[in-house]
């Protein structure tokens, strides 16, 4: 709770019947003990937090014994490709292609599940998100799209557990893990859960990235939110706040993305899990020119139990769903960029803080031996983390139109990318 490591899954939150509880939600989002606990719920919490310890390869071997293919970066699974849901309004709905939200009606028009974990914005605060369990399709589609700022969906653990019938759960790697050790152990607050499903994982926000994009736009109260959104509108999307004043203040995502290093959640650059590796099916965007041009909305997909094989299979025969298979290698030359940041700059970053003595995440695997140019180019960037989240340089980005500054960082990103092109691609 104390270090970078939490990474506000919300599962002591949700497990601690309120003896812990969030606090300031629009600040450090971190989770409080407001009462005493005893040694058997202590054991409990102890158990189900991820962030400081998550054995991938054991509970590979436990969760996809069978599993057909597995690789170091993709995870455990049965068949990658590039998709979209045929519906055009959840297609236009969804952040990417709306796969997730697709497969969610689907599950629910079938009678496979009765509800859908998902999250969205909170009602009485639409500036925070909030977890819900969704039981139609229109409550799917509320929560459809990425959301960049900190969710902590485990917190809904007692709605999760009460609720009567067969769940889905849709969360991020860290949310995910969670879930799989309370299923390991057979806790009674999962029992309900029969898919799980999730995005892929680059990065999340601390809600300073909102309050500053507001700043920068001459909005000095958030509390003036009535809408927010991170990808509204055809893919990639937009950044979109919607005011009390009837206001409407739009940004591309990719000008948006210059939120990130001055506002990144510290957990995200330990967390390894790109593609979210524990799910039955996971979702990301594909990102290459040849979808990026066409617009609409293309994800990648990733079936990887025998459950979520099927029933992809099952989506695409009904019609429900376009998927065309990709290799591994397609999948990994296409999210190289991610690779590279998570698997490889994600080890380097937790070795440089086990050299300062600071508490580390057990993962059960590691990957080392890169390149020295790789060590080096990792001091470059977590230096940049460092001192782009200090307050001088957040408050001088803010003198900036976002516009400018987000068409300058997109320019940069990509000269960059090439730059250390190379790099990155070296043994991937
Ligand atoms: C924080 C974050 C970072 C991401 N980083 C990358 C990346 O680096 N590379 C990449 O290719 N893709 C990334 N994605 C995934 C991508 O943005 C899309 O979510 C993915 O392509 C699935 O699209 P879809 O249209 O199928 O999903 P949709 O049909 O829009 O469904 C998305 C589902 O995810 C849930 N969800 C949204 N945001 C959150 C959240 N913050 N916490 C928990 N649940 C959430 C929604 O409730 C919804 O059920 C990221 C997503 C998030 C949320």
């Amino acid at each position: 709770m104390r270090s970078h490591l939490c990474n506000r899954c919300g599962s002591c939150v949700g497990l601690s019947e309120g003896k812990v509880i969030f606090e300031d939600k629009t600040g450090k989002y971190l989770p409080k003990i407001v009462a005493p606990i005893d040694d058997q719920l202590a054991d409990t919490l102890w158990e189900a937090c991820a962030g400081k310890q998550f054995d991938f390869p054991k509970y590979t071997e436990k969760f996809y014994p069978d599993r057909s293919h597995f690789h170091t970066f993709i995870g455990p699974y049965e068949r990658i490709g590039i998709g979209y849901a045929a519906d055009p309004a959840v297609r236009l709905g969804g952040a990417s292609g709306g796969i997730i939200s697709a497969v969610l009606i689907w599950l629910l028009k079938n009678k496979r599940i009765d509800g859908a974990v998902v999250l969205g914005m909170s009602e009485t605060e639409p500036w925070l998100t909030q977890a819900f369990i969704a039981t139609t399709a229109e409550e799917v589609m509320q929560g459809a799209q990425s959301k960049y700022i900190i969710s902590s969906n485990n917190d809904i653990l007692p709605q999760i557990a009460a609720f009567e019938g067969q769940l889905a759960y849709v969360g991020l790697p860290g949310q995910i893990q969670s879930i799989r050790k309370l299923q390991a152990i057979g806790h009674p607050s999962v029992k309900n859960i029969a898919y799980i499903f999730g995005p892929f994982y680059g990065n999340t926000l601390h809600f300073s990235s909102v309050n500053s994009f507001l700043k920068t736009h001459g909005v000095k109260d958030y509390r003036q939110i009535t809408k927010l959104y991170f990808r509204h509108g055809e893919w990639p999307g937009n950044m979109r706040v919607e005011l009390k004043s009837g206001r409407v203040i739009e940004l591309k995502k990719f000008h948006a993305n210059y939120l990130i290093p001055f506002h990144i959640l510290r957990n995200s650059l330990y967390c390894t899990d790109l593609t979210n590796e524990f799910t039955d099916i996971s979702g990301g965007d594909a990102w290459a020119p040849v979808y990026e041009e066409r617009g609409k909305g293309f994800s990648m997909v990733i079936s990887r139990s025998k459950k979520g094989d099927a029933l992809l299979q099952e989506m695409v025969d009904d019609g429900w769903l376009s998927f065309d298979q990709i290799s591994e290698q397609e999948a990994i030359t296409m999210h190289s960029h991610g690779y590279d940041f998570k698997k490889r700059g994600g080890f380097i970053r937790i070795g440089f803080r086990k050299m300062l003595g600071k508490s580390t995440p057990d993962y059960g695997y590691q990957l080392k031996g890169f390149a020295f140019s790789r060590y080096a180019m990792e001091v470059v960037i977590s230096s940049l983390f460092i001192l782009m989240s200090t307050p001088v340089a957040r408050w001088i980005v803010e003198q900036f139109p976002p516009k400018f500054i987000g068409g300058i960082f997109e320019r940069s990103r990509t000269i960059w990318k090439k730059s250390t092109h190379q790099i990155k691609r070296k043994e991937l």
